[in-house]
């Protein structure tokens, strides 16, 4: 699950991480009276999308008076924000923050992740922040440093230090950083955080250490331990999609191609897509039904998918083991019936009950084209959604 900046800004403060003060705001008249409040002489509006490269398109913008903290409010309240991570559709800003401007004399990175191989919480810091950290790590890789830390002792003082003078926090204020490191490490093991990333953390005129940007995501299977983060979900910065499959317990992940896919298995649904890319063809969505889905769960499942507007086929790959084929076959059937099927569809069956499926299948007078292995269909879909993209 993701949150806003604002959000992950005051988990980061209940941690002792230093932010500039900041009202969350959802209308223009409440950002003029936010920048009142929190007095002049500068302030920033900035964007509240889930989303980063705000300030590149235009979501974050600095104002001099409460004036033009009203201008800019107007401005980007309501606007379609396109940044590199929201996709050429961009997002519609329904929230804003209003802070104070910061006395920036550097911009640094801070982030955090859970490495796989050590098995420990890595903290990644660079002196290289603000713009993209992606580029910093393809082109200048020694720039990144990277603690990898021991879950009994936490980030030690002397490992905080360290990461802080190697990303040129100055002697004077190397506490101030330890703080906020300390504090982010904190916040990231005690939320179950998946990822908690600073960029830019700021070094200002007079030696502060602030997190000018916060971002936070978290472990969805974690989030029964914390009822105050799932109080924060905006379902607005979801994909309608996503949200309508998660109350089926479905696996299911936007994608830009037009061929939808359902698949049961995670594996086999990678698999899958990896195929109809290498002919030529584009996943309109990544769906696994799961090991013990129902035909209730199997109508929902195409019923979320004929939602898409761009899907122009449909390829439904099953491996029958626990999940048995004609469970499938009847849930294809029952969608059907209750959704209109204006496009083809490629159905591939193996193991259990494939006999009884492809039975009900031939049977429901369902006009389907059905293949024998995965090249086969994925051949027949690509084709049958008007050939390579
Ligand atoms: P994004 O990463 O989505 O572009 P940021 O919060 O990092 O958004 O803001 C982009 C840039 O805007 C920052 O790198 C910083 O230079 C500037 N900025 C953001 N907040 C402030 C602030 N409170 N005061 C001064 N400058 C700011
Ligand atoms: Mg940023």
């Amino acid at each position: 699950m993701k949150i806003h900046e604002y959000q992950a800004k005051e988990i980061l403060r209940r941690y002792g991480v230093a932010t500039p003060r900041g009202l969350p705001c959802f209308s223009i008249d409440e950002a003029v009276e936010a920048a009142k409040k929190l007095g002049g002489p500068v302030w920033v509006v900035k964007a509240q999308i889930h989303a980063g490269g705000r300030g590149k398109g235009g979501g974050v913008k600095l104002a001099r008076s409460v004036d033009e903290v009203r201008a800019r409010a107007a401005e980007i309240l309501g606007m379609r924000l396109v940044t590199h991570q929201t996709g050429p559709e961009g997002r519609i800003v329904k929230r804003l923050l209003i802070e104070e401007g910061a006395d920036i004399k550097k911009e640094l990175y801070v982030g955090m992740v859970v490495d796989r191989v050590t098995q420990r919480v890595c903290l990644m810091a660079s002196s290289e922040g603000g713009m993209d950290i992606e580029e910093v790590a393809a082109k200048t890789p020694e720039k990144i440093h990277k603690v990898f830390i021991d879950p009994e002792t936490g980030l030690k003082d002397a490992e905080a230090d360290d990461i802080a003078h190697k990303i040129g926090i100055p002697r004077e204020s190397v506490s101030r950083g330890r703080a906020v490191l300390q504090g982010l490490y904190k916040a990231f093991w005690e939320c179950d955080a998946s990822l908690a990333e600073i960029n830019p953390l700021i070094l200002t005129g007079d030696g502060s250490v602030l997190a000018l940007d916060a971002k936070m995501n978290f472990d969805d299977n974690a989030l029964f331990r914390h009822p105050e983060i799932v109080e924060m979900r905006d379902l607005d910065e979801e994909d309608p999609l996503e949200i309508e499959a998660s109350k089926y317990d479905l696996s299911y992940i936007s994608l830009d191609g037009n061929i939808g896919c359902l698949v049961n298995g995670a594996g086999l649904a990678m698999a899958t897509m990896d195929t109809i890319k290498l002919f030529g063809g584009e996943p309109a969505n990544f769906l696994d039904v799961g090991g013990g889905a129902t035909t209730e769960k199997v109508t929902e499942a195409f019923k979320i998918m004929l939602k898409n507007p761009r899907i122009k086929a449909i390829l439904v790959n099953i491996f029958g083991g626990i999940m048995r084929c004609d469970v499938i076959a009847e849930g294809v059937v029952a969608a059907a019936k209750q959704v209109h099927l204006g496009v083809p569809l490629v159905v591939r069956m193996k193991g259990t009950n494939e006999d009884i499926g492809k039975r009900i299948l031939a049977e429901s007078g369902l006009s389907i084209i059905s293949a024998d292995n995965m090249a086969e269909a994925a051949q027949k879909v690509v084709a049958a959604a008007g050939g390579r993209a």
